[in-house]
């Protein structure tokens, strides 16, 4: 029965150019050589933004995945079923080389910044799958350890060919990889870890018995595992099904009961006797897994970069829409300081994402951008992503009661939010990584601090960040209870370097005095009343 007639609420944010309204996104593609992809991408951010798949992207997280552990007669089947949303996503992603872009062209050719600018994209939307979509492209430099097993596997990999089948390799025309480090008594602390690999058939091959506390995206085809060979801890491949079609010894227990990234399934598993395939010597496990790792926390970089550029465009949106006391909240200057100040925050993060992209592509070839990338990617992974829910927050509350509700999507980014500062390294180990790798690879001190130089001269309150955060790399008296403060400060002094580089002038200008210059509260909100804030917040319109 109508009763009355809808005033005052905004119109669904659907449809819209995603990729063109984050020019700072599509600039930084550009700039790191991902130009050739612009019109795809384009095309691909109206694809995702569509009133489908925002449906799509609601149901795969409403009606969640379902573990079968056996079938009907009783025999163990452990499988996860999921819903055809799910199966949509992956597929879609894999269509456009979310998984294998990056090993597509030549290192340099950016096809690592034009694969992270798709994820940012469809991460927006339905975060979940970029959990086994990351795992799979991060596995590719681990594997290719073992030339024989890189040989059989990459080919799979690499294929735009998504196949959720159970069944043999030889039979798959294409494979999703994950990972299993962490068990009951130690994640952070793998060298803890229980699982034995005993060997078999001379050596190269073992049999895994022991557990996995979290092992994501349980159907995958394969999986990197740490274990413990007679040698000491090391990396081994481990196939979910067996070249005569029977399932491998890999038990899946449980499904977590996860705060958000509900559509991704996280299982706890037992080996019983699983086969599997030593990759890289024994005892150097850390080694070779850490190969993988690196490439997941990258992902963690990109994957809370799009959470809070989502968050903080509907929130814009929403605003743009909605009057109160007579006047738009756009208009209202509290709100514009609110929008202003969240919209430069994750400007400052698409930067440093950028910049580590187009590092990530060169430093195959390109030794001073390896050392760079060691530093700088824990550096973003700790700030990139612990800022995310502090960002979603805010930008929920933009929405008032409405962002509280389920169809707003806020609640879906806001328990999505934590999820990229706790795994693949919490905050503490990834603060601690960093002054690792000062200390071990002084090399990587240098290049970040001489990238971060590349900023001198533009502000002086910057050159003297820039001076203070130096001191801190030459010197590194810094104490471990020190490790979170020494990472803030390269994150906030880095940043600011890439803005005044690559960035508006309004928005840089906004960062150095805020972050930098002291000249902010402790929450969001409280940029300077002298800053143009009607402008700076304007920037966080989406364009339709
Ligand atoms: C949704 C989800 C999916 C996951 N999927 C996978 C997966 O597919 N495969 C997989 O292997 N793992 C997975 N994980 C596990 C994840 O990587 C670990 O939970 C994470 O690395 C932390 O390990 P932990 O849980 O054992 O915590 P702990 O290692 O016990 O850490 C607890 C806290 O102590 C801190 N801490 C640790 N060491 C130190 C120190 N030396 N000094 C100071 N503080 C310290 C940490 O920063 C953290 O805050 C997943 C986790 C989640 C939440």
């Amino acid at each position: 029965m109508a009763t009355h007639e809808v005033t005052n609420q905004p119109p669904p944010l659907e449809n819209y150019d995603l990729y063109g309204s984050d020019p700072v996104l599509a600039a930084a593609v550009e700039r790191e050589g991902g130009g050739w992809a612009s019109a795809d991408l384009a095309a691909f951010g109206w694809s995702v933004s569509s009133a489908e798949s925002y449906h799509a992207a609601a149901l795969a997280n409403t009606q969640t995945p379902r573990l079968q552990t056996h079938d009907r007669f009783g025999n163990r089947v452990d499988e996860v079923d999921y819903h055809p949303s799910w199966h949509h996503f992956m597929g879609q992603s894999v269509a456009n080389g979310l998984h294998s872009l990056p090993f597509e062209r030549a290192a340099g050719e950016g096809g690592r910044v034009v694969r992270d600018a798709y994820f940012m994209l469809i991460s927006q939307i339905e975060a979940g799958h970029g959990c086994p979509i990351s795992m799979t492209t991060s596995v590719v430099p681990a594997l290719r350890v073992e030339e024989s097993l890189a040989a059989e596997w990459e080919p799979r990999i690499l294929t735009r060919s998504y196949d959720p089948r159970l069944v043999p390799l030889e039979r798959k025309a294409g494979v999703i990889l994950g990972m299993g480090m962490t068990e009951k008594q130690g994640g952070s602390d793998v060298r803890s870890n229980s699982t034995v690999a005993t060997p078999i058939e001379g050596g190269a091959t073992y049999s895994l018995v022991g557990h996995k506390w979290f092992l994501s995206a349980p159907m995958c085809d394969a999986y990197l595992v740490l274990a413990q060979a007679p040698g000491g801890l090391t990396c081994f491949l481990l196939p979910r099904v067996l070249p005569d079609g029977t399932r491998n010894g890999l038990r899946l227990q449980r499904l977590k009961d996860k705060l958000g990234n509900r559509s991704n399934a996280s299982s706890e598993v037992e080996f019983d006797g699983a086969f599997a395939h030593r990759v890289g010597e024994e005892g150097r496990g850390v080694a070779t897994i850490i190969e993988m790792v690196s490439h997941t926390r990258m992902d963690c970089v990109v994957g809370s970069t799009a959470l809070m550029r989502q968050a903080v465009t509907q929130a814009a949106w929403h605003v743009a829409h909605r009057h109160a006391f007579g006047h738009r909240l756009a208009d209202q200057p509290v709100m514009q300081n609110v929008i202003a100040d969240i919209e430069v925050e994750v400007e400052a993060a698409t930067l440093m994402m950028g910049r580590l992209s187009g590092a990530f592509d060169r430093a195959v070839a390109d030794s001073t951008e390896a050392g760079f990338a060691r530093v700088a990617t824990p550096v973003a992974k700790y700030s990139v992503t612990k800022r995310c829910s502090e960002v979603v927050r805010e930008a929920m509350e933009c929405l008032g009661g409405n962002g509280y509700v389920e169809e707003s999507v806020m609640p879906r980014l806001f328990r999505e939010s934590p999820v990229n500062a706790i795994w693949e390294g919490s905050g503490n180990v990834i603060a601690l990584d960093v002054l690792r790798a000062l200390m071990r690879a002084p090399q990587g001190a240098k290049e970040f601090i001489a990238e971060v130089e590349l900023g001198l001269g533009a502000d002086r309150r910057l050159d003297a960040a820039i001076a203070a955060m130096r001191d801190s790399l030459v010197s590194l008296d810094e104490p471990e209870a020190g490790a979170r403060r020494l990472v803030e400060r390269m994150a906030l002094t880095w940043a600011g370097s890439l803005l005044v580089r690559h960035g508006d002038p309004a928005v840089a200008d906004a960062w150095i005095a805020s972050r930098l210059d002291g000249d902010h509260g402790g929450l969001f909100g409280t940029l300077s009343p002298g800053l143009d804030l009607p402008g700076l917040a304007a920037r966080a319109m989406p364009r339709r």
